[in-house]
């Protein structure tokens, strides 16, 4: 095959042009390449840079600008909405800052999200500090979700002062009542609004987010209650919007018909009771298509940011005509969709586990025994007609040596002959299997033989933890060599000591399921993978598991030519950063280093010992010395 047909056989296989949203492809070389305004830049060339300003794999590349356009797809899609079912009330949209509190990945969200007033939504303490200090436009909306004590109500309170336009989304009747206290006090509040419970779930797997049992939202009792005594302290009109969240991840948009249209019901009613609410806040959830099937699986969606937005438009018109209602504002807080796209992780491959199990290393001995004799057999006189039968006795036969060595009656050298023939064996029914025309990519039982540990530079837990905590997937792929068929399938397995530490499961265009494997190549020396879509929830999600931290960043931008350029890293954590974070604070790491030196009298072997505090937590190519 030509290299084009490869790349294009490839492009297919990994499913890029499906899951990227135009952002990442393959270029003629084989190398898998950013796309933006134009312009490409290949992701090797980026990893190279990093590497020459001293910052090694694992590596977190950032895109802001696809922060932008996710920006501008989302309003642009609710405006087109609006427009197309004349729908009179406006859109407001808030970031949920939960999905990624980066510095740097808020500021250039503020930054993109000017023109359109996009504003912020807290969910803690902190979450909401860091709102407030943000650079938000005046006319942007603030939410603050979750559950508050008189602390964060207070700094809700500062915030209205600061002249935000900040809006306290009640969760109970008790945080309504702090809320009136310091009102009191302060002679100022913001406004108000009700989370409500509906009956109508989610779908996929934040369902639990809805629904009566939900951990949130007010119940009929508690909203009556609220409204008593908002009256009681004549505050009604401070309340200005109705809340609900059914999930993130939404699979499939038909739920949030079913949650708009029970949410329309109880506007109509909390109005005839005199309130004059203005918004709608629909809440965020729509979801990210990371196996690129757009399927309603749960790591997929069904459905685009427009069929979404036309969705939701067009039942709050329904619902508004049904009940007679002037049209509110929608207020949406989607947060995956926006910020998933920026972010690529990438890792490179230490060694393919197992790879030893080689011919060269065979030990011949004199007194062979029997299941390794069998085992020669069979490699020596397998062929078209008995390679089924054949490849079934060697598993029989590698099961015998098996025994044989717990017994203690074959030794370590017996062992691995007959590993390394079976493994022979396996390549060999392969190789048979192909001539003939069998497809082994679509063959379960010849995959799981072919598959290997793609030990890579990286750690599960802190690059993709929801990979690990709910098995979500991710696109994945060899970033260069695509120019070659891949000849091999492999499980992608980080470096820490945890058998989680594996990623489970893959995108897959050959058959309707993810697969357990990743088409890959064998035996490659400089083979970077990325690992796509982890710029919502991962980073604060990620843990220090066997304390290996923070990764090395890079973000890619348009310098003042308008050129995309490599315009600001940031270091990974060291050893001493993550010792530091254990409460192994500078002075007891002095002192205690300091102690095991005493006596010892060789400052030199002190200060290499010291050293190591400064280096990278991952492995790294270039040693520290
Ligand atoms: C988490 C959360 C969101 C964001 O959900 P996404 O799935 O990221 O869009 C929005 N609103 C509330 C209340 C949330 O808790």
């Amino acid at each position: 095959m030509e290299p084009q047909e490869i790349i294009q056989e490839n492009i297919q296989r990994f499913g890029i042009e499906k899951w990227s949203e135009g952002y990442f492809n393959v270029n003629d070389d084989g190398e898998v390449v950013v796309h933006c305004g134009g312009q490409t830049l290949p992701l090797v060339q980026v990893i190279d840079a990093a590497r020459q300003m001293g910052l090694s794999t694992p590596l977190i590349i950032r895109f802001p600008f696809f922060i932008g356009e996710q920006i501008k797809k989302f309003y642009r899609a609710f405006e087109h909405a609006r427009k197309e079912f004349n729908y009179q009330g406006e859109h407001k949209a808030v970031f949920p800052i939960k999905v990624n509190q980066n510095r740097h990945v808020i500021e250039r969200l503020l930054h993109y999200g000017q023109d359109f007033s996009y504003g912020l939504e807290a969910g803690s303490k902190a979450e909401l500090f860091a709102v407030l200090i943000s650079d938000t436009p005046d006319d942007a909306l603030i939410t603050c979700n979750g559950f508050k004590d008189r602390d964060f109500l207070d700094l809700a309170v500062v915030g209205k002062q600061l002249g935000k336009d900040i809006c306290v989304i009640i969760e109970g009747v008790e945080e309504l009542e702090g809320l009136i206290e310091i009102y009191r006090r302060a002679e100022t509040i913001p406004s108000i609004g009700f989370r409500i419970k509906l009956s109508a779930r989610g779908s996929g797997k934040w369902e639990k987010s809805s629904g009566e049992g939900a951990k949130f939202g007010l119940t009929s009792t508690e909203i009556l209650l609220a409204i008593d005594l908002l009256r009681k302290h004549d505050l009604l009109g401070k309340v200005n919007l109705l809340h609900f969240h059914i999930g993130s991840q939404i699979t499939n948009v038909r739920t949030m018909k079913r949650a708009i249209r029970e949410a329309g019901v109880l506007f109509a009613e909390i109005a005839k009771l005199g309130l004059n609410i203005q918004y709608m806040n629909i809440g965020g959830g729509i979801g990210v298509d990371y196996s690129g099937s757009k399927s309603s699986t749960v790591a997929s969606a069904e459905y685009s940011i427009e069929e979404f937005a036309n969705d939701v438009v067009f039942t709050m018109e329904e619902m508004c005509q049904k009940h007679g209602l002037r049209r509110p504002g929608i207020v949406t807080e989607s947060g995956r969709v926006i910020a998933a796209y920026h972010a690529v992780v990438v890792t490179d491959l230490v060694e393919i586990m197992g790879a030893e199990y080689d011919l060269s290393h065979y030990q011949p001995t004199s007194n062979l025994v029997k299941p390794v004799v069998e085992l020669k057999y069979v490699l020596d006189y397998m062929n078209e007609k008995n390679y089924i039968e054949y490849y079934h006795d060697a598993l029989e036969f590698k099961e015998d040596l098996r025994t044989m060595f717990t017994l203690g009656l074959c030794s370590l050298v017996d062992k691995s002959n007959g590993e390394i023939l079976f493994q022979e064996i396996v390549e060999k029914t392969i190789e048979i299997a192909l001539r003939r025309g069998e497809n082994f990519e679509r063959d379960p039982f010849l995959r799981k033989f072919l598959a290997e540990k793609y030990l890579c530079n990286f750690s599960v837990f802190n690059s993709i933890p929801d990979s690990w905590a709910i098995r979500q997937l991710f696109p994945i792929m060899p970033l260069k060599h695509l120019e070659k068929p891949c000849d091999n399938f492999g499980v992608i397995t980080d470096i820490t000591c945890d058998s989680d530490g594996t990623i489970g499961a893959y995108q897959s265009f050959d058959e309707a399921t993810d697969s357990e494997y990743l088409p890959l190549h064998h035996e490659m020396d400089d083979y970077p993978v990325g690992i796509f879509l982890t710029g919502a929830y991962q980073e604060v999600l990620a843990n220090k598991h066997n304390l290996l931290g923070q990764m090395n960043e890079i973000s890619v931008d348009f310098d003042e030519e308008g050129k995309l350029e490599i315009v600001s890293s940031e270091q990974g954590d060291t050893v001493k950063d993550v010792l530091n974070d254990m409460r192994y604070d500078d002075a007891f790491i002095n002192n205690q280093a300091k102690k095991c030196f005493q006596g010892l009298n060789n400052p030199k072997l002190f200060r290499r010992f010291r050293s190591y505090l400064n280096s990278y937590t991952y492995m790294t190519k270039d040693p520290h010395e």
